[in-house]
């Protein structure tokens, strides 16, 4: 074919796709149904590989080759969206959340503010309050965490969790659930605390298995703080942790779902956040079960929907995904062995404070003998899991960095590389465990690949495209009638 032709042909087709876009813009903009009640479930850093790698683990416990499908995969709608912050290619969870709360980009550690900081971005949550109908915001991390905290504040940074939980006492939202306050009398603790100012704004403050269970519709507005948060992030435990005494993110979205059905109608947001934190630290065994904890919840939001299938629309995505999470490793080819993450006894968190606990009660006689009794203990090291002598070396060497005391520093940059600013020996320990299941990490941060977008319910197919986050509350504010423009106040 002549250049010439070709050309005409690609000009052809071109503008065939630009008018084919043009249209469906504008059709989606006019017809999308009215959505009375609206489910946003949130996996923090839960990108395709974290939910795919759920589904082969599950398939695989089953002594099967193939994924067992969790509940989001069954949803009509799967696309992707483009993560990018304003001014990164790889966004945070505060650019992300305000990205998919406003339908603004924003800056990095922004939360609900433009890019400069000095105009307020206001949320669908906002907006879905001032229209009347109820609201609810949920989350495995702590309540003022950057991913709720994008629902209903308005702050220059994500670290003013003191300013961030002024906000939420004073949103005027009906429900919050999961974690609690970072700091609720201030970084000094030298201010009025945030719980008592909830209770003095009207909130019923529940922190105990009993009142949960019993809260009605007249106690709304509701604050759930889950009865074990961890001291020094209020966020929930670690589902791999079994704290007897937690609630599950299912059962606080059942819960939110019980007090806010009504002819008001409601919106809610429910964040998979430990999702992020998990990848993060490049721990496999505990993502699996964060995701699955994540799964459940939707469950709920599914049976919902089956008795109000004309009103309801469910959407499931990510702000980013975490880690560089891949499905194969170098040193396994094209082999993978799921079920050795059930060798891992525990979270990161809990398993690398064993270590801690017996490096501070040895005070400098932390034998190498002693760390392959715990590593035996919480991975099965030298049991269940044969070490290559490689491995073993990447252990020693991970011991001997550990006890240098600079293993942890996230400044010297080989170390950095090697262990995410974490003890030395966990980290390693994990990353074996990790590559023998045939699973690989590239990084201990986000990264800017797109993540999918499940959806399910009334104006599901205006999502099928391969769309921007901040097209999903655009979508989301049209279906619910709500205006997104984001005006100073
Ligand atoms: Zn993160």
């Amino acid at each position: 074919m002549k250049p010439g032709k070709k050309l005409i042909l690609a000009l052809l087709f071109l503008s065939v796709i630009v008018l084919v876009n043009g249209q469906e813009r504008r059709e989606s903009k006019t017809t999308l149904p009215k959505a009375k009640y609206v489910f946003l479930f949130i996996g923090d850093g839960m990108g395709l590989a974290h939910t795919s790698l759920a589904e082969a683990y599950l398939a695989s416990k089953e002594g099967s080759v193939g994924m067992n499908k969790l509940v989001m995969s069954e949803f009509p709608v799967q696309s992707y969206q483009r993560t990018t912050a304003l001014n990164r290619f790889i966004t945070c969870s505060a650019a992300g959340g305000t990205a998919l709360a406003t339908g603004s980009k924003t800056t990095i550690n922004t939360i609900g503010m433009n890019g400069p900081r000095d105009k307020k971005l206001f949320s669908i949550a906002t907006r879905a309050h001032q229209m009347g109908y109820k609201v609810g915001i949920m989350t495995s991390v702590s309540i003022d965490h950057a991913t709720p905290a994008t629902f209903y504040a308005h702050q220059p940074d994500r670290n003013m969790y003191y300013e961030i939980g002024n906000e939420l006492v004073n949103s005027g939202f009906d429900y919050f659930g999961g974690g609690g306050l970072i700091n609720p009398t201030g970084k000094k603790g030298n201010k009025a605390d945030l719980y008592t100012a909830a209770v003095s704004k009207g909130f019923k403050l529940i922190r105990d298995k009993e009142s949960f269970n019993q809260a009605k519709k007249s106690d709304l507005p509701v604050f759930v703080v889950n009865p074990v948060i961890n001291e020094d992030n209020a966020s929930m435990p670690y589902v791999i942790d079994h704290a007897k005494a937690s609630f599950t993110l299912a059962q606080i979205t059942r819960k939110a779902i019980d007090l806010l059905e009504g002819p008001d109608g409601f919106f809610m947001m429910i964040e998979g956040g430990k999702i992020d934190w998990a990848a993060h630290s490049n721990d496999a065994a505990t993502v699996v079960k964060e995701v699955l904890a994540l799964d459940s919840a939707v469950m709920e939001a599914v049976k919902f929907y089956q008795k109000h299938p004309k009103e309801t629309l469910i959407v499931i995505t990510a702000d980013h995904e975490t880690g560089g999470l891949a499905l194969g490793w170098a040193g396994m080819k094209y082999e993978s062995n799921l079920t050795l993450l059930d060798q891992q006894k525990g979270s990161f968190d809990e398993l690398d404070s064993h270590i801690k606990q017996y490096k501070q009660r040895a005070a400098g006689n932390f034998s190498y003998d002693s760390v392959a009794l715990i590593l035996k203990k919480d991975y099965g090291f030298g049991e269940s899991v044969t070490l290559s002598s490689w491995e073993q070396e990447q252990l020693r060497r991970a011991y001997q960095a550990s006890m240098s005391g600079k293993g942890c520093n996230q400044f010297e940059e080989e170390y950095f590389i090697l262990f995410g600013g974490l003890d030395p020996i966990g980290a390693t320990a994990r990353r074996i465990l990790n590559q023998k299941a045939g699973i690989g990490w590239t990084t201990w941060s986000h990264t800017g690949i797109p993540v999918p977008v499940r959806v399910m319910g009334t104006s599901a197919d205006a999502y099928k495209d391969y769309i921007e986050n901040t097209d999903i509350p655009t979508f989301i504010a049209r279906s619910m009638r709500l205006s997104l423009e984001n005006i100073e106040k």
